[in-house]
């Protein structure tokens, strides 16, 4: 999966720490509640280049990062490269589901892996070796949350989740059919890589106005995917990571922490 940087990262705005400064602090003032801010990471398996780049700046701001693995991809061999890489901080992780294969199965519409056009059978079964395989490679590193490829999923993903003891679904932000009771939606809100936009200013005024608005909820969800990210957007996600800890109101937790 080689896909470029969205055109942001290729035209940051030259003053966008100010900005990014100025944007925090607006939404810190608007709230007196905490915030409670995870990231989480797609596509995880292979620990490449940018792979150990990501896990390490987390490591190194002692963030909390929910890692959603896509079980076919993932080796007994990745997997050891992964912990050690993590390092010994267990608590700061949260590695989950993230489908069966990355696969499209919709013929037409959005891409999706568990989406409408498949039957309970097929859904259930994907699941199922999905978790195996990660239980199995893991063993208690696993979190029983699932995050959709393409972030969506059709109402019978939600009830079989559900039946099979999943603790958490995690979709964007606003996602039909809404989340049940039994099994929150963990829901992003924040699509730092993969969000496309005509322009870099078009890219950098929505990732703004969704940060900010992020900031202002009880929860904010920032998704990252490190495949399209380059310098610009490491620079960034750091200065980020930075500036959120200066902000007292607004706690970085893992994702299974929002589960309690
Ligand atoms: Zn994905």
């Amino acid at each position: 999966m080689s896909t470029p940087p969205t055109a942001l990262w290729q035209g940051l705005p030259a003053d966008w720490a100010n900005q990014l400064a100025a944007c925090i602090e607006r939404a810190d003032n608007a709230r007196r509640d905490t915030t409670a801010v995870f990231f989480r990471a797609d596509d995880i398996a292979v620990p490449g280049r940018q792979l150990i780049r990501l896990l390490e700046l987390f490591n190194r701001y002692e963030c909390p990062l929910g890692l959603a693995v896509v079980p076919a991809w993932l080796t007994v061999l990745r997997w050891k490269t992964l912990r050690g890489l993590a390092g010994p901080r267990t608590d700061l992780w949260c590695w989950h589901q993230h489908g069966w294969r990355h696969h499209n199965h919709e013929p037409e519409g959005k891409k999706q892996e568990f989406g409408p056009s498949r039957g309970r059978e097929a859904l259930f079964n994907d699941l199922d070796r999905g978790r195996g395989r990660l239980q199995a490679i893991m063993g208690d590193a696993f979190v029983p949350i699932f995050t959709p490829p393409w972030n969506r999923c059709d109402k019978i993903t939600l009830a079989l989740l559900q039946e099979m003891g999943y603790k958490a679904v995690s979709r964007s932000q606003g996602s039909q059919p809404p989340p049940s009771e039994a099994l929150p939606d963990l829901a992003v809100g924040v699509d730092l890589h993969t969000d496309r936009t005509p322009s870099a200013t078009d890219g950098w005024q929505r990732l703004m106005d969704r940060l900010e608005e992020g900031l202002r909820r009880p929860a904010c969800g920032i998704m990252i995917h490190h495949q399209r990210m380059n310098d610009a957007a490491f620079c960034f996600l750091e200065r980020l990571l930075d500036t959120l800890n200066r902000h007292s109101r607004l706690h970085m937790i893992a994702m299974q922490d929002l589960l309690s």
